[in-house]
């Protein structure tokens, strides 16, 4: 007999729950409002510095500490160097943070019930407890449902600002009351969508040395293709993750990706056009939608949640897909099941999106 190649598993493999991304479809004819990428092309500075850094020195490692990258970040938000950490996509900073931060002798992670999904992946990869803490009744993160005793073990606090799938932020305020609640553990905030019209929290990096910021250039800056992402913080909070980073992979971004999101986070004209145009249409969009009868909950993301009272969400994401175009649907958890997920694209893409929900409502 010889054993299955799966026997061969670390044990914890079994275990895992891995995330599960939006459809990347083969065909491209489709209108995609799946995956929240941005509609509009990256910055023409970041592919011509891309061109250019393709023409000359592939064959030589990157800047292990993407310095270029993360001076340009730190201009941009008024921080210090050493203030700023950049890995493969905000996922892998996620990751990293979650191995620096939350491992904490078997107390657990606190964050919404509903939210970003990947969160209880990286509790599942790294062994960390968490307990959900619902969203009230409006589908909003409940900050004083993140309150413990003094005496209850608390590994820390991860909260998306604005919360994804529903694309409600919260005030700074709000951000500051859980950094209060939980002075001694990091509160990450992750603030993938914030320049679609949230508060970051960057400026309150100087006041809460528990204070971690993640960004993305996935999504206000089209480059989801290049994996970029960020986290800004106090020193001993970046040391942290130079160190698990160092302890993983010298170098996570390549020449390509830094000179790509460097350029890109210095062309403040097209960030600004572009995040504009995305909160216009969605504006639009969401009167559109709600004329069709959908529920649209109050986003401040680039993308809506919604649904429509007399029809089933999945039937409607099955009716759209067949009419060539993708949103995102959740089957789990039950509370949001009835609730469909729509990227905002471009308008002639909303367009196709009110011309197929047209046939089905
Ligand atoms: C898209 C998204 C990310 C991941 O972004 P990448 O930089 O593309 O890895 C992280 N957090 C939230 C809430 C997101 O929606």
């Amino acid at each position: 007999m010889t054993a299955s190649a799966s026997s061969c598993w670390s044990p914890i493999v079994s275990t895992l729950v891995p995330y599960v991304p939006g459809e990347q479809p083969k065909i491209d004819r489709l209108t995609k409002l799946n995956t929240n990428e941005n509609p509009y092309p990256p910055s023409p500075r970041a592919l011509q510095a891309i061109r250019e850094t393709a023409a000359d020195g592939l064959q030589l490692y990157p800047d292990p500490d993407a310095t270029a990258l993360r001076r340009a970040v730190a201009a941009r938000h008024g921080l210090a160097l050493g203030e700023v950490f950049a890995g493969n996509g905000s996922d892998e900073v996620l990751a990293h943070a979650f191995f620096a931060f939350f491992q904490q002798g078997g107390a657990p992670l606190l964050f919404a019930d509903i939210t970003y999904s990947f969160y209880k992946v990286y509790c599942g990869l790294y062994g960390i407890p968490y307990e959900a803490v619902p969203l009230d009744a409006r589908l909003r993160v409940d900050v004083e449902g993140f309150a413990r005793p003094a005496e209850a073990p608390v590994a820390g606090v991860v909260v998306a600002n604005p919360n994804a799938p529903t694309g409600e932020g919260l005030p700074l305020a709000a951000i500051e009351r859980l950094l209060q609640l939980h002075p001694h553990r990091v509160v990450l905030v992750d603030e993938a969508y914030v320049d679609f019209g949230g508060e970051t929290a960057i400026p309150l990096v100087g006041r809460y040395p528990n204070l971690l910021v993640v960004h993305t250039l996935s999504k206000s800056r089209s480059l989801a293709g290049l994996r970029v992402g960020f986290a800004c913080g106090q020193r001993p909070l970046i040391d942290a993750l130079e160190r698990v980073k160092n302890s993983f992979n010298s170098y996570p971004l390549d020449r390509l990706a830094i000179a790509g999101a460097t350029a890109a986070m210095e062309d403040e004209d097209h960030f600004e056009t572009t995040r504009r145009a995305v909160m216009d249409t969605r504006e639009g969009l969401a009167l559109q939608l709600e004329d069709r009868g959908f529920e649209v909950l109050p986003s401040q993301a680039n993308f809506l949640f919604v649904r429509h009272p007399a029809h089933d969400a999945a039937a409607l994401a099955d009716g759209l897909r067949q009419r060539g175009v993708l949103v995102r649907h959740f089957a789990r958890p039950e509370r949001i099941a009835q609730y469909l997920r729509i990227s905002i694209g471009t308008p002639a893409q909303c367009e196709a999106l009110l011309q197929a929900l047209a046939d089905l409502v």
